[in-house]
């Protein structure tokens, strides 16, 4: 007897469902799917299927995500690649603005007619019209240097010094912080003090900016404001730089410039062995390297050395000592004989070090004031280190005229 009440129920229950769906059936659309194949039944029970979804990218017309919501701790490629599946677009359409912008060089995203308009229109409202966050405020050249001011949206200014050769090689100095709270005494963004980091974003914008432009990117080095192992955003630069879809750099076409963050010189040796290091080190002598720049009290020379020799072991590659020639206060040849003496006892792999010796470029920003070394003075130091057997180039500088030059970076219009 239940039995038989728990039928009748079942069937009173389905009937009641079919007749209330055949009810709506004949009165509005029913959609069954809501993402990439969208199915419905018109008014004469035809089931219509379109893959409307897949290119409008929203149900009805909103939006699936507001990609200005998504978080800019990721890289703004990867915000791209997240805004576009949040509004339903296929992965293909990141693949078509990676190469609108890598391969066709389009500068804004409104002019990217290949992209739906909606998306379009939402990558504009996140990231501004413009690709590259950066704006340029003033463009200086002299002879093979150029340097632009940019700003940041913060409103913070950096410098981006873009040197091209007569054999068509450029090569590019870029910054990786907002100012630099090393102090060095020698050195004009030292003087600014540390305003903040930048992001990956604004790091690589820098090489953004002159690759839409049209320039080709040879080398990159990161030689302009800011001592770049203090910021950790630069191994995301570094990711974004060397990314096969995204710049595509080689890491031997990279150079990181350090002051001797020692933490910095083991992660970039587990994580790119292949981007050249260069060691700025401008006095073999504890205490005057002290005086010079005070990062030697917290990592001194002797616990840096150890470090690069440990990069150099592990990488077989080449590494650069940058030596600024300051008249009279480390252009001696005791301060020769002693940079020998510190090369030539790292060993076996002490053929792999290399002397940059570059000539100082005055600057009014700084407290302390410095000379060149006189041209006598450069020759000498170089003779000195050459007849030890040591690598040893005099650097040619450029750009000194319009503040370009190494040390001389400041962010400031007037300059
Ligand atoms: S030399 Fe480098 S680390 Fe030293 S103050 Fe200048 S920017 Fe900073």
């Amino acid at each position: 007897m239940i039995k038989r009440m728990m039928m009748a129920l079942c069937i009173f229950v389905c009937t009641f469902t079919l007749v209330a769906c055949s009810g709506q059936q004949t009165n509005e659309p029913l959609t069954l799917g809501v993402n990439a194949i969208k199915t419905e039944i018109d008014k004469e029970n035809k089931i219509i299927t379109t893959k409307d979804s897949e290119e409008k990218g929203v149900l009805g017309n909103d939006c699936l995500i507001d990609c200005s919501k998504i978080p800019m701790i990721y890289s703004k490629y990867e915000v791209m690649k997240r805004c576009i599946s949040g509004m339903n677009f296929p992965d293909y359409r990141y693949e078509q603005l990676i190469k609108m912008i890598f391969a066709q060089h389009i500068p804004d995203f409104h002019s990217m007619y290949m992209l739906p308009e909606r998306l379009r229109s939402n990558l504009a409202e996140t990231f501004g019209t413009s690709v590259c966050g950066l704006v340029p405020v003033t463009h200086r050249a002299s002879g093979q240097a150029d340097k632009v001011l940019f700003q940041l949206k913060d409103g913070n200014c950096v410098e981006t010094v873009n040197l091209h050769y007569k054999k068509g090689w450029e090569s590019f100095c870029v910054s990786s912080q907002c100012g630099c709270g090393f102090g060095c005494k020698f050195c004009a963004t030292g003087a600014i003090g540390h305003k903040r980091n930048m992001t990956a974003d604004e790091i690589t914008d820098q090489i953004l900016y002159f690759y839409l432009a049209g320039h080709q990117i040879n080398s990159v080095s990161f030689m302009g404001m800011g001592e770049p192992f203090a910021n950790p955003n630069l191994f995301d630069a570094l990711k974004i730089l060397t990314n096969p879809s995204l710049f595509g750099l080689s890491q031997r076409r990279i150079t990181i410039s350090t002051i001797g963050m020692i933490p910095g010189i083991k992660r970039l040796t587990r994580d790119f062995p292949q981007v050249n290091l260069a060691f700025s080190l401008h006095s073999p002598f504890e205490k005057q390297r002290s005086e010079l720049m005070p990062i030697n009290q917290t990592y001194p020379l002797h616990k840096v050395m150890d470090a690069l020799d440990a990069h150099v072991a592990n990488t077989k590659r080449r590494l650069f000592l940058a030596y600024i020639m300051l008249g009279g206060i480390n252009d001696s040849a005791e301060h020769a004989k002693a940079l020998a003496h510190l090369i030539l006892s790292r060993g076996a792999l002490s053929y792999l070090y290399h002397v940059d010796l570059i000539p100082y470029n005055a600057t009014d920003k700084t407290a302390r004031k410095f000379t060149a070394s006189n041209h006598e003075a450069i020759k000498n130091f170089s003779d000195i280190l050459h007849s030890n057997r040591i690598s040893v180039a005099i650097r040619m500088q450029f750009g000194s005229d319009i503040g370009a030059g190494c040390g001389q970076l400041y962010a400031d219009e007037r300059d």
